[in-house]
């Protein structure tokens, strides 16, 4: 069966003796920590979202420990301002839980990561309860189905009638800018540029993070340290080797991506499995095309004129949409690699690792960005009850979120399996993918599985 390719149209719409903490250096202040429950330092529940006094300065947050001594502290320090960082401090915020946020980047660096684009039903509820789904609700395209094609020819999927949900195609950069115009709005402490981030005390009740931010080095205390730091970032690597466990796919080819100035090909993703190799038609809006084709992993951006590019993606997308695609520059370029990887525990006493720190996923079944804010939904709920003198959301947080990254985990290999070419899958392998695929396109109970897990399984 031939897809009825929907068209644009379709869119709608301290060092000893010093407590550092923040910008201000206190002299002759210690730096040990209280718990807050126990000091009575921090009333704990809900604060009227409007009353912003406490998060203006981090540095008035202070109290005299038994012995007389000050202590500055901050109840969670969040390593990492990419999107889980900031969605935690926001949603933290809302909850009268304050927080900063280290930043290696400047805040035009984080911005300009072109990444991300499918939004899960869930992800979408929980920006809207973050109070940032305003922009998200008037410039995202609510997405209803995808296409699925193999040998150029395709079938959709229709989430909406399965499942009765959707999924929303708004930028990882719009949700990143919407969630920094949030916390500059709240009066939340974000600092950027910091360098040698290093966590200290994690699995005792004195956990630390010194830095050096502006060329002077700082230390701040507190109850919890929150890793949203990414694959690449400290936070992880502060669990001891003994305690920790990795699983790991490396895959051996990357996705080629260009973001372009036209109109995008058709009004839903297409998802195409080519004996050339995989190939992606996505969009951000309508008038901005995302696009991707499978290369081999030591393949360089830079080898791919524009032309080249084109002509690949129309051998390998299914005809009807070849013939209309509009061609245009590419202003970006580039190509992401591959991997499945997992990390356990996401807990180590006090630190809580959140979205890529703890977990990639290949992006095809668009779930990495997704799969980080159903950590940090998590992680809010917990630190929520922690400060309402419950520990056991604390204490569950690894299992509970790591319950829901292996379905999405193998949701993700099971789309990469099913859609990409490996080189030594031979005529075998790709018969049975292509079997997949047609049972897929006759089979209502499998269609149901594959948009049950696309639009997001619940949190
Ligand atoms: C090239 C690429 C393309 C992707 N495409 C897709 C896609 O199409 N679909 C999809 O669903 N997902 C995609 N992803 C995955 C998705 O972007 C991530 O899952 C998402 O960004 C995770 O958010 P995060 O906040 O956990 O981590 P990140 O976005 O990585 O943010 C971590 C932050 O921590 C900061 N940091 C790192 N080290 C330090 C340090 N030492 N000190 C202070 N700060 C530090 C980083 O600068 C960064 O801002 C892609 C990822 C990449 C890399």
């Amino acid at each position: 069966m031939q897809a009825a390719w929907g068209t644009p149209s379709r869119f709608r719409q301290a060092g000893p003796g010093h407590c550092r903490i923040g910008i201000l250096a206190l002299p002759g202040w210690s730096a040990r920590p209280l718990d807050p429950r126990q000091a009575g330092c921090r009333p704990a529940g809900r604060r009227d979202p409007d009353d912003r006094r406490e998060l203006i300065d981090i540095a008035n947050y202070y109290r005299q420990d038994r012995c007389g001594r000050m202590v500055v502290r901050i109840q969670v320090c969040i390593i990492g301002g990419g999107p889980s960082g900031l969605l935690l401090a926001q949603l933290l915020d809302l909850q009268g839980i304050e927080t900063v946020v280290l930043e290696r980047r400047s805040r035009a660096h984080v911005l300009g990561r072109i990444r991300a684009g499918v939004l899960e039903w869930g992800s979408v509820e929980l920006l809207r309860k973050a109070g940032v789904g305003d922009r998200m609700d008037a410039e995202g395209f609510a997405h209803e189905g995808i296409y699925l094609a193999a040998q150029n020819r395709g079938f959709r999927i229709d989430f909406n009638a399965l499942t009765g949900h959707r999924v929303m195609v708004y930028g990882q950069t719009e949700v990143t800018r919407d969630l920094y115009d949030a916390r500059d709005r709240a009066g939340g402490r974000v600092l950027h540029g910091v360098e040698g981030v290093a966590l200290h005390g994690v699995d005792g009740s004195d956990p630390h993070v010194t830095f050096t931010h502006d060329g002077t080095e700082k230390r701040i205390d507190c109850d919890f340290i929150a890793g949203c730091d990414g694959f690449h970032g400290p936070s992880r690597r502060a669990i001891p080797a003994s305690v920790l466990r990795e699983f790991e796919r490396v895959y051996p080819f990357g996705w080629l991506g260009v973001l372009s100035e036209t109109p995008p090909v058709a009004d839903e993703l297409i998802y195409a499995n080519h004996a050339r190799g995989f190939a992606l038609c996505s969009m951000r809006n309508a008038n901005l095309s995302r696009y991707y084709l499978q290369v081999p992993a030591d393949e360089t951006a830079g080898t791919w004129s524009d032309d080249a590019f084109w002509d690949e993606l129309r051998r390998r997308i299914p005809g009807d949409a070849a013939e209309t695609l509009v061609t245009g520059p590419a202003i970006e370029k580039s190509i992401a690699p591959l991997r499945s990887y997992v990390a356990e525990p996401m807990r180590w006493g006090r630190l809580l690792l959140v979205g890529d720190a703890a977990h990639i996923v290949p992006p095809t079944g668009a779930k990495g960005l997704n799969l980080a804010f159903s950590d940090v939904h998590y992680l809010h709920e917990a630190l929520t009850r922690y400060y309402l003198g419950d520990d056991a959301g604390i204490e569950g947080y690894s299992g509970r979120a790591l319950a829901r990254v292996w379905k999405a985990e193998r949701f993700s290999w099971s789309m990469t399996t099913m859609l990409h070419r490996f080189a030594d899958q031979g005529s075998f392998g790709q018969r049975i993918q292509e079997a997949e695929l047609a049972y897929l396109e006759g089979s209502a109970a499998a269609q149901t599985a594959l948009a049950e897990n696309y639009v997001g399984l619940p949190f």
